[in-house]
């Protein structure tokens, strides 16, 4: 294969899997942002020219830059500037301690806002209510958001603001936890949370970029040149349009607008679409129903631990209506939906929808308990699975212990998704898991290990490459980018990430001993360890 004159890169002395074409290759060479040239070494070099910038990768591996198709960034980024992150906490006492030291840093009054506690990891398997957080703090108003982001725990500071009382309806939706008396216990789920959302200040559009870029930075030291912000408001997609402007985003985006705000009373309507280099605005984002982890997904049957079976987000009407106003004016549709009550509800709403104007492929995020005729609906409509190999790790847990016997056996069933066809994007939904690095998704798409130790629907297992796929092209095709990202092809952004070893030839449960070294978006390297 001969190299054009003129590439301004050469990547050589690599060992390039392009999961392209050829499928493995020893160097790239770059013009331009894109890459020109994949083959030997010598053909590359030859052709590169004697002005191109070289970079010897010593025998390390270069893969197709990752792609978390489904996350959360700003809220990632959140957790790195000025939300206290909870995610770690073992114990009652040791969240009423960290919330009381966070809140002695802030000014008098301010709000305090944290994330990520997980009942099933603390001693007392129970959620945080008012009388935790009033102990932390009864003065200023603090709101504890579970790790799912579909709970929320209040102290009494933040019930007032929010005007909760025992005479608060409950909104539809949702649910406001309520004491033998009635009276609220502090605890918000699902559009409950829009109660408080109304009442707390945004975040200013400052904040808001330095969010972003923390997260992105964050992103490429895991490899990540491609991501998704899953579920914006509209104030956000100004900001994703005004730094892309003005060039500050360090990576490509996929930003999702939500139709349905928590908390607003008429649906968000749809913004302009918009697709550059660096970001995309084409998808809209909707809510079926809650999570496994926390008991909110809407399944058949209830969960071992309550008489609840889940909520379901959306009369169907709304859902078809809201999707069928996007559907028409040429928006691809993604929609959260873990339990089977919720994937039929959106399955349906799909069907109903008929061809699309543009030809794409509506989502479904999570795709958490499909059984096999859903999988065939699935596969009939076109449907594209972004499943979370990554909650089978850190959440397998709370799977054991809440999931019906009927239902384990098929949480997360990539493999059962894969043999039925349908295109799988492999994604962290980070911040609701803590862990975003890829490499531990794969490990887990691959062991389905719990943090515990304890198998998940193994036979639900996928193959490395099946998982890399799924971390590289499943996400390009998850976002319509297949011509532009998802290997290293001639014509595509020459996005890499530079692993110290080889994941293919890896032991599965090893994967995560390996390290990204380097990632380049563009062409240009963006991290380098
Ligand atoms: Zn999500």
């Amino acid at each position: 294969m001969s190299a054009q004159p003129a590439a301004d890169l050469v990547l050589y002395n690599g060992n390039v899997i392009t999961l392209g074409q050829p499928a493995v290759a020893r160097a790239v060479a770059v013009r331009g942002g894109r890459i020109v040239c994949v083959g030997r070494a010598e053909d590359v070099l030859n052709g590169a020219g004697a002005k191109a910038h070289r970079i010897d990768l010593g025998g390390r591996t270069l893969i197709p830059g990752l792609n978390d198709a489904h996350a959360h960034i700003w809220k990632i980024g959140q957790l790195l500037t000025t939300m206290l992150d909870l995610r770690r906490v073992g114990s009652m006492e040791e969240l009423v301690s960290r919330v009381a030291a966070h809140g002695c840093a802030l000014p008098p009054g301010a709000w305090l806002l944290g994330r990520g506690y997980n009942e099933a990891a603390m001693r007392e398997r129970r959620m945080p209510t008012r009388a935790d957080l009033d102990r932390a703090d009864p003065n200023r108003p603090i709101v504890l958001t579970r790790t799912c982001g579909h709970i929320c725990a209040l102290n009494s500071a933040a019930m007032s603001r929010a005007r909760i009382d025992a005479a608060t309806d409950t909104p539809e939706g949702g649910v406001i936890d309520r004491d033998d008396r009635g009276e609220p216990t502090g605890v918000l789920r699902e559009t409950a949370i829009g109660l408080i959302n109304r009442a707390m200040p945004a975040p200013e559009r400052g904040e808001y970029e330095r969010m972003i870029v923390a997260a992105l930075d964050h992103q490429l030291s895991l490899g990540i040149t491609s991501s998704a912000d899953c579920g914006v408001r509209p104030q956000l997609v100004d900001v994703y349009r005004a730094m892309d402007a003005k060039g500050a985003l360090p990576s490509r985006v996929n930003v999702m607008p939500l139709r349905r705000v928590d908390g607003v009373a008429s649906a968000v309507p749809l913004p302009e679409r918009f697709v550059s280099d660096r970001l995309r605005v084409d998808t809209v984002k909707f809510l079926a129903d809650g999570g496994l982890s926390g008991a909110t997904a809407a399944l058949s049957m209830p969960y071992r631990h309550t008489h609840s079976s889940g909520v379901l987000r959306f009369a169907n009407g709304e859902l078809h209506e809201l999707c069928a106003e996007s559907h028409r004016a040429g928006w691809r549709i993604a929609t959260h939906a873990i339990g089977d009550v919720a994937i039929d509800q959106v399955l349906d709403v799909y069907e109903r929808l008929g061809t699309h104007p543009r030809r794409i492929a509506h989502r479904i995020e999570h795709f958490g308990l499909p059984d096999a005729r859903q999988l065939t609906r699935a596969k009939a409509l076109g449907v594209i699975a972004a499943p979370q190999a990554i909650f089978i790790h850190e959440l397998g847990r709370n799977f054991r212990q809440y999931l019906p016997d009927a239902l384990l056996p098929r949480a997360y069933p990539i493999r059962a998704m894969i043999d039925a066809g349908i295109p799988v994007a492999l994604s962290s939904d980070a911040p609701v898991v803590e862990d975003d690095n890829p490499l531990a998704g794969m490990m887990a798409a691959v062991t389905r290990i719990d943090g515990d130790g304890e198998l998940i629907a193994p036979s639900q297992a996928i193959t490395t490459r099946e998982a890399l796929y799924g971390y590289t092209m499943g996400g390009a095709i998850a976002t319509g980018d297949e011509a532009n990202r998802g290997s290293i092809d001639v014509g595509k952004w020459a996005d890499f990430a530079v692993l110290s070893g080889n994941p293919l030839a890896e032991s599965p449960g090893a994967l995560t001993r390996l390290t990204v070294e380097m990632s380049l978006v563009g062409g240009r390297v963006v991290f380098e360890r």
